[in-house]
């Protein structure tokens, strides 16, 4: 363990599409040694009190986060938001309107499958979203059970994306509000797992140098899938755009092998952490 950095900003509860809940997965997180946690749930903050109350007796720094969805350039693109104020009325709102705009991609998704012989995923879909968050995690989950597809790759692949079944394009708020918003609730806004957009280098170069001109401060450069190549090259896109960095294992589940909770190597060299912006803050 000990090569391991005990430190993990992206995280996911039984808020959104994780499996543990918001108690459990600091325990794990506890168990596993982490001393920095933050709960990143997609489009919600509710799982922050329970998660904060759990760290009480621990030896835990707990962040408060979220991942929000954002469109750019008509993709959709992840921004985490660590060290926000939960309790501010704009995150608050934007949560209750992104759990609607799930809730009608849920229903059209649902729908979009029904026309190819699959039925219930709604239904399904809805329970297992304890929280009403339904996402996409939710769907493969359906598919896979029913015996429509082997594993959430095969999923990935054959539904739910572009020009499969079950595509749903989704008009999420875009990036420049995103990042207003995390900046105006105290946060820092970080993209999150840069390397899984599917878009050319150029494009990516594109994405950071906006996500910078909008007042975003950081990037993940520590992810759980991502080879030594790609850390060096998040790693000098940081240092060019002048972008601390973050480190998080966007955990969800037990099961997913690469997944582990905290078990993340540290940040390279001569970059600036994540969690010095906001100690400044203090
Ligand atoms: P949504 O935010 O509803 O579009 O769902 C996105 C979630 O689906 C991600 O956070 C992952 O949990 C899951 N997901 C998306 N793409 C993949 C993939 N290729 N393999 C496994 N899980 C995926
Ligand atoms: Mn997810
Ligand atoms: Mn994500
Ligand atoms: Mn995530």
């Amino acid at each position: 363990m000990s090569n391991y950095s005990k430190i993990d900003l992206h995280t996911h509860s039984n808020k959104s599409d994780g499996e543990l809940s918001p108690y459990d997965l600091v325990e794990k997180a506890s168990n596993n040694g982490i001393q920095m946690l933050a709960l990143t749930d997609h489009d919600t903050v509710s799982g922050l009190y329970d998660a904060k109350k759990a760290t009480v007796k621990k030896n835990i720094d707990f962040i408060n986060g979220v991942e929000l969805s954002t469109q750019w350039d008509n993709k959709t693109i992840h921004i985490v938001g660590l060290n926000i104020d939960a309790e501010n009325i704009l995150i608050i709102k934007i949560c209750k309107k992104l759990k609607l705009l799930r809730k009608e991609r849920a229903k059209k998704i649902s729908q979009k499958l029904s026309k190819v012989g699959i039925k219930g995923a709604y239904e399904y879909t809805k329970k297992l979203a304890i929280n009403g968050n339904i996402t996409r995690f939710h769907f493969a989950k359906f598919l896979i059970e029913k015996k429509y597809a082997k594993n959430q790759a095969d999923v990935f692949k054959n539904y739910l994306v572009k020009s499969k079944p079950g595509y749903v394009s989704t008009n999420w708020p875009n990036l420049s509000e995103t990042i207003n918003l995390i900046n105006t609730i105290g946060g820092v806004a970080v993209i999150a797992h840069p390397l899984r957009y599917k878009i050319t280098a150029t494009k990516l170069r594109n994405l950071i140098d906006e996500f910078k001109q909008c007042g975003g401060e950081a990037i993940e450069v520590i992810t759980s899938h991502n080879i030594p190549k790609e850390i060096t090259m998040i790693s000098n896109y940081a240092k060019k755009y002048n972008l601390a960095a973050s480190i998080g294992s966007d955990f969800h589940n037990q099961s997913i092998s690469w997944n582990k909770l905290g078990q993340l190597p540290p940040l390279p060299e001569g970059l600036i952490p994540v969690w010095k912006l906001w100690e400044k803050k203090y």
